[in-house]
């Protein structure tokens, strides 16, 4: 009867998204910072889906050159408006999802400002990766009748292709690189990790400073290796529906990314050289990863790298996948943008858009007439 019908709804839905794609890039230009006030930024024109940055070519003109995201933030956005379409991703975790989100960029283009916030935290400008957490608990809140959730959380961090935990309470000297098992579906991929049991946002904001804590400790010594590490605030959540006891696991990782900046080999040397090849090398095989999925192709290289193979089951088949995008709009850092926006382009499925948007416009009005014939075979019983 009902369960049936709203089980029929949810299918649909579902296949309602997978014609939408399950990739979404969203790209978020930072405001001017530091700069003498004439400072001429290199991005003009952002709009609600596309974005132009300026080239300056050799007869003193400059070219334009325009790309499309599925959204794009100016340097006036705000942390509420950037985090406010995710909520359906939110949602569906607490469905039995696997969702990753990412912050990629050029070191200071606003990654971190992205999924923690700047240094002083606020009710305004707290990042994403709390507000996912405080909208998973209101959500679970408002369900707490029909399903009981348990949620946890783990804190990654993959340095030169070693995964090391940060919720660990004895100190960063006592970490070490952890043994993945394999490919296990839900998401606990490094099952060695501390699995920590959270209730509140309370409870997450202690761990996310430990956390931050323990990450801090070795960029002294080895001087802001933040910014050469990917972190990983993974949020597990256990579900189980109080009338038919049925269980779901869900979970979403939480990703900011290491700076994509290239460096020039022959500036580097020794452990800076070793950490930019490992930084070049888990980029690359994330953009591959998600460009096999996104032109759904039948091989993906999940293999090619520690955090790939971290996010293998929330990466591909009905996980979802949002990567936002930053992009510094200083000149000096035109080249960077460039070659991000173009990492971007490649990932996103906005460019294959066209052809699938027709397909979908006939597939989803089907699928529209479907949920109302289900909808109204619904009211008839009740
Ligand atoms: P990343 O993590 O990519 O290296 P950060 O998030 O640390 O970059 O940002 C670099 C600097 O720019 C920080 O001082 C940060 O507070 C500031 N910043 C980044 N994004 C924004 C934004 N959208 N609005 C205001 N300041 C920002
Ligand atoms: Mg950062």
């Amino acid at each position: 009867g009902y369960h049936r019908v709203l089980e029929e709804n949810r299918k649909l839905y579902n296949q309602v998204q997978d014609l939408k794609g399950n990739i979404r890039v969203y790209c978020r230009v930072r405001p001017v910072t530091g700069g003498n006030p004439n400072h001429q930024g290199t991005v003009s024109n952002v709009e609600e889906g596309s974005i132009s940055v300026m080239i300056p070519s050799k007869n003193g003109k400059e070219l334009k050159k325009t790309f499309s995201f599925n959204k794009v933030f100016g340097p006036s956005a705000t942390q509420g408006e950037v985090f406010s379409d995710t909520q359906p991703l939110i949602r569906s975790v607490l469905d039995g999802y696997n969702v990753c989100m990412f912050a990629y960029g050029q070191t200071g283009s606003g990654k971190t400002h992205t999924m923690t916030g700047p240094n002083n935290l606020t009710e305004e400008t707290v990042g994403v990766n709390y507000r996912a957490l405080r909208d998973l608990f209101l959500l679970s809140e408002q369900r707490k009748d029909t399903v009981h959730y348990d949620i946890s959380v783990q804190m990654l961090e993959i340095y030169n292709e070693q995964v090391r935990d940060l919720l660990l309470t004895d100190g960063c000297h006592k970490r070490y690189p952890l043994l993945y098992t394999n490919y296990s579906n839900n998401g606990i991929n490094v099952p060695d990790a501390n699995l920590v049991p959270v209730s509140s946002t309370a409870e997450v904001l202690n761990l996310m400073n430990l956390g931050h804590k323990n990450r801090a400790v070795s960029s002294t010594a080895m001087n802001d290796r933040s910014s050469r590490s990917h972190s990983c605030l993974t949020v597990h959540v256990q579900g189980r529906d109080l009338t038919s006891g049925n269980s779901l696991r869900g979970c979403m990782h939480l990703v900011d990314l290491a700076g994509s900046e290239r460096v020039d080999k022959s500036d580097v040397t020794g452990d800076r050289l070793k950490e930019a090849q490992h930084i070049n090398k888990s980029l690359s095989a994330l953009g591959d990863v998600i460009a096999s999925l996104s032109q759904k192709q039948s091989h993906v290289p999940y293999r090619n790298s520690k955090l790939t193979q971290l996010l293998q089951d929330s990466l591909g088949g009905q996980a979802k996948t949002l990567m936002f995008v930053h992009i510094s709009p200083e000149r000096e850092a035109l080249g960077e943008t460039m070659s991000t926006l173009k990492f971007a382009e490649r990932v996103s499925t906005v460019e294959l858009g066209a052809a699938r948007v027709n397909k979908a416009g006939a597939d989803v009005k089907e699928l529209k007439e479907q949920i109302a014939s289900l909808k109204s075979a619904l009211a008839r019983k009740e």
